[in-house]
């Protein structure tokens, strides 16, 4: 089968798969099943060249590295000069070249590996076994040799060099997404080095843990001299065109450059654990907020780290009879991530949540490990779609089908279907005909203080459409 009709037997699949969705009526619990295991593969598939996508790869890599005592090794390839060849010969032809240069890794791989596009002009292939280390060097010399030969795209001839980095798990301590983020630093290194095409990943190449530790002890001076504070994203209901939830946010005001963005300081508070002060101080001011305007649910996120510790679902019942608020107006986010390693807990601990009247979101859908799986064996009421599958949206037909079947099968497990990251009216109006229920992102409003939020809830910040709004 060549990629071309792989590509449009998969679209001709999601056409039949978003029109059985549509007869929510209809869908039998096989229909469902099928329907579950045809978007997980679509949203773990890269269109362009058929491979696992980011999500893919780690998913595989999960049962691959448990299945394998002895470790495994990642490659992160990266072309060099791709952008060039795409600038000057147009995307048609960037994507021409991306899908045979995919080809070529492919003849590379040997029986074992795992081979993954990540996105641009990224790929990934994941080793493992006794032999994992010297199969990811041959695969780095045959692919050098493979994209060394002449590729035919378009009308022109070229030949492309590479950049590798490769990172070594001698146990199944490593997470696949840490593997694969030290394989990408390494793969950085050897980009800027002038003599090799490769390198492997050591620890001096990590940003120092003594850079991390310095944050971490600043984060907690803020946190102590009151200086951290919580912003608020509506979240809009595309029947009534109005604000009906919020998400509050971190920010460090005052912390200067990237370590100032939550997205840099939560994974170091989480590793040095101060997540755990830090999220106790969020769910207090979340309670205040809610006590002070008692009307707007809000949202707050939840580090898995936060999650496994004993006694959470008891720590956020004592915050609600503490401030004394309906339980009903506080939500809680949480990423799948916290699901799989801790499953029976993760129950207990929802369940828990669920009887207190608490709403339970699963936020990033579409980006994590198995997301479909665990919709069925956790009663959310909710699921964020990853802001992700919202860009693809003006992208063309797959996109669109994507987000259809997401949303119909959120709906077929009785939930609500939130889109994140939604930029543009364009993409707000699309998800409003594919019955999307609330709209997130910059094009609604952005992250605010609780004032802003608050004169919002008084806005019809949606045009509604016709046909949501009979
Ligand atoms: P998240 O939970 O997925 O939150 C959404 C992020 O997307 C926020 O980034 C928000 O500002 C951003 N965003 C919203 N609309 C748009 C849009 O239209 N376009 C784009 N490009 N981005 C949009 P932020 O505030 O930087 O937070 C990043 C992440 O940090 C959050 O991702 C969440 O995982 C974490 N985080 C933030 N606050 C907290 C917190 O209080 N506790 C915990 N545990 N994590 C938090
Ligand atoms: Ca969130
Ligand atoms: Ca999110």
């Amino acid at each position: 089968m060549t990629l071309l009709t792989g590509i449009v037997l998969g679209n001709i699949a999601m056409a039949l798969l978003a029109a059985v969705l549509m007869w929510r009526s209809l869908l039998s619990a096989r229909d469902l099943k099928a329907a579950l295991v045809q978007t997980q593969q679509m949203s773990a598939t890269d269109p362009l060249t058929g491979l696992p996508n980011r999500s893919g790869l780690l998913s595989r890599a999960v049962e691959l590295m448990a299945a394998a005592d002895t470790g495994a090794t990642m490659v992160v390839l990266d072309l060099d000069g791709f952008k060039m060849i795409n600038d000057t010969l147009g995307h048609q032809a960037g994507d021409e070249l991306l899908g045979a240069v995919g080809e070529r890794l492919r003849a590379c791989l040997g029986e074992d590996g795992l081979l993954a596009r990540l996105g641009g002009d990224e790929f990934a292939a994941l080793f493992s076994g006794p032999e994992a280390d010297a199969d990811a060097v041959r695969f780095i010399g045959c692919a050098e040799a493979g994209l060394a030969r002449p590729l035919v795209v378009s009308d022109d001839v070229v030949t492309m060099t590479l950049s590798a980095g490769v990172a070594v798990a001698n146990t199944s301590d490593i997470a696949p997404a840490e593997l694969l983020r030290r394989a990408d630093i390494a793969m950085y290194v050897a980009k800027s080095a002038r003599h090799t095409c490769w390198a492997a990943y050591d620890t001096e190449m990590d940003e120092s843990l003594q850079l991390r530790r310095t944050i971490s002890a600043e984060l907690e001076a803020a946190l102590t001299r009151n200086e951290l504070q919580l912003v608020y994203q509506p979240l809009v209901c595309t029947r009534t065109g109005q604000v009906m939830s919020a998400e509050a946010l971190m920010r460090w005001p005052g912390k200067e450059g990237r370590a100032g963005s939550p997205g840099v300081f939560i994974p170091i508070a989480e590793e040095t654990g101060l997540i755990l002060k830090l999220g106790e101080w969020v769910l207090d001011q979340a309670c205040i907020e809610i006590k002070r305007q008692k009307t707007i649910p809000i949202a707050v996120n939840v580090s898995p780290v936060q999650f496994r510790v004993d006694g959470f679902a008891e720590s956020v019942e004592a915050a609600i009879q503490r401030h004394g608020i309906n339980p009903e107006l506080l939500r809680i986010e949480i990423t799948e991530g916290v699901l799989i390693s801790h499953t029976d807990e993760a129950q207990r601990t929802m369940r828990r949540l669920r009887d207190l009247g608490v709403q339970v979101l699963l936020d990033d859908f579409g980006t994590g490990y198995s997301s479909l799986s665990y919709l069925q064996k956790f009663e959310f009421d909710g699921l964020k779609i990853d802001r992700a599958f919202i860009q693809q949206l003006e992208d063309g037909a797959t996109g669109r089908r994507l987000l259809q079947s997401i949303i119909s099968l959120g709906h077929s497990l009785n939930l609500k279907v939130v889109a994140e990251g939604v930029e543009t009216e364009d993409q707000a109006a699309l998800l409003q005909l594919l019955r999307c229920d609330f709209l997130q992102g910059y094009a609604l409003g952005r992250p605010d203080t609780a004032e802003k939020l608050h004169a919002l809830s008084f806005a019809e910040m949606l045009p509604l459409t016709r046909s949501r709004a009979h």
